[in-house]
């Protein structure tokens, strides 16, 4: 496995000063790939000419795993504002680093996001790695790869840590191709391995009957990603400082005419991203219990007298009742509200997997051998219809 340059060359450097690992300069008009060569092909896409041939594109072979150190997480921002996901994945990644006895850095993409940087510092980031640049002012798949893959490459970060987002879903696997790496999707645990360096990811298997879990020790980074709300949010220390390093600088590198093929026409903001379930304090789900979409009437009900957010099951998804983007579980948004109202749901190990870190649990079923109310703290038998009314109007009654 290596690359070769082709007659097409031209002399024209930009390899040279694009190859991470120096392994390339130019004799008599000519680019020469030397010993240090890795196979990363980094070089491949940036000849302008197309004059490098590769017999692959994915780092093969051994890894020096020892090479290898820190905890990286992908801080990701949207118009500027750092995901929630990111601050849950510091907290998570600055236990993983101590643990570990590295550091933590994250690393960051898009377009004015320096004033991003020292946030992540307060959030427990050693380090934060930052691209800045027009061309990443929006995702894309194209441009977060190239980038965050030379860093990867120049870093050799260990660990790297990405929420379960739409973005983190789509760029996790992108990069794990590029650098020949494994990664394990919506991990719920993450434990370091009794070699102490290890990264042990546990996620639901097999329909959420089985709890998986899963190793990569012999490539490097142990990727994950890891689902909103999953994680317990780092702390912020007003002040804490770190040290920032300017990616486009540090890598000398620049986008070119045809790098990201992606282009971005236009952005619709879905109903799914109102809806913020992640966030809410409260929240009120309906089941199947609920009888039909009017249902969720009754619980907007209470859930607006207390300022929470409406949940669903997958039954009320299934059934046309509301949409995806409100339901709880497994294959939904995992929440960690302070109060979960469990309302007509069964409690499928499914749903569970979505709800039962919340702080309170309170189940409202009219079968009293429901599954729910063995995770509930407060448990309430009875017919929705008439509890939650009697609820609705004990928080009217005038006090
Ligand atoms: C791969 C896979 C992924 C899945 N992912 C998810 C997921 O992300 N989220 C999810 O929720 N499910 C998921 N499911 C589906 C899950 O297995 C259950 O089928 C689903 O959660 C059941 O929804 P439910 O509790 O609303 O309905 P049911 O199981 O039908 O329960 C309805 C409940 O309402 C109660 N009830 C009825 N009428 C009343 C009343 N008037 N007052 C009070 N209680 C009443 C009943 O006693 C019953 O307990 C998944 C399944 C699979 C196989
Ligand atoms: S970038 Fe391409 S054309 Fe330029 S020196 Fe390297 S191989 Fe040759
Ligand atoms: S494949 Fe990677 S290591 Fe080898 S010459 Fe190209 S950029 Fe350098």
């Amino acid at each position: 496995m290596g690359v070769s340059i082709t007659n097409d060359c031209t002399g024209c450097g930009r390899c040279v000063r694009s190859c991470p690992f120096g392994a390339i300069e130019t004799k008599g008009r000519l680019a020469v790939v030397g010993e240090g060569c890795t196979g990363c092909g980094v070089c491949v896409d940036d000849c302008p000419f197309g004059a490098i041939a590769s017999d692959s594109r994915v780092m093969s072979g051994d890894v020096d795993i020892g090479l290898y150190r820190g905890v990286w997480v992908f801080a990701e921002q949207r118009g500027g504002r750092l995901m929630a996901v990111s601050v849950e994945l510091l907290g998570e990644g600055r236990r993983l680093a101590d643990e570990i006895g590295t550091e933590l850095c994250a690393v960051l993409c898009g377009e004015n996001v320096g004033g991003l940087v020292e946030e992540l510092f307060e959030y427990g980031a050693d380090r934060a790695y930052y691209a800045d640049a027009p061309e990443l002012a929006a995702y894309t798949a194209d441009g977060y790869t190239a980038v965050i893959y030379r860093a990867i490459l120049k870093y050799k970060p260990e660990i790297l840590l990405l929420g379960a987002t739409h973005i983190g879903r789509d760029l996790a696997p992108s990069l794990a191709v590029k650098c020949g790496a494994g990664l394990t999707a919506d991990c719920t645990k993450l434990e370091i391995g009794p070699d102490g360096r290890g990264l042990l990811q546990t996620r639901p298997a097999f329909g959420g009957n089985l709890m998986a879990t899963i190793a990569c020790p012999g490539r490097r980074p142990q990727m994950s990603t890891v689902r909103p709300g999953v994680m317990q949010k780092a702390a912020r220390l007003p002040g804490r400082a770190g040290e920032p390093v300017d990616l486009m600088c540090e890598l000398g590198f620049r986008f070119r005419d045809g790098d990201i093929r992606q282009r971005i026409i236009e952005t619709v903001r879905s109903v799914g991203e109102l809806v913020s379930l992640t966030d809410a304090e409260i929240i009120v789900s309906g089941g199947r219990g609920i009888g039909g979409p009017e249902g969720f009437d009754l619980l907007r009900g209470l859930a607006d007298r207390l300022g929470g957010a409406i949940g669903s099951s997958r039954a009320c998804v299934d059934a046309g009742w509301i949409d995806h983007s409100y339901q709880v579980g497994q294959t939904g948004t995992t929440v960690k509200p302070r109060i979960y109202f469990a309302c007509g749901i069964s409690g499928a190990i499914q749903h569970l997997a979505g709800m039962q870190n919340s702080d309170y649990i309170v189940a409202i079923n009219k079968n009293e051998g429901a599954a729910i109310f063995e995770v509930a703290d407060y448990g309430i038998v009875g017919d929705l219809f008439k509890v939650i009314p009697a609820i609705i109007e004990a928080l009217d009654a005038p006090r």
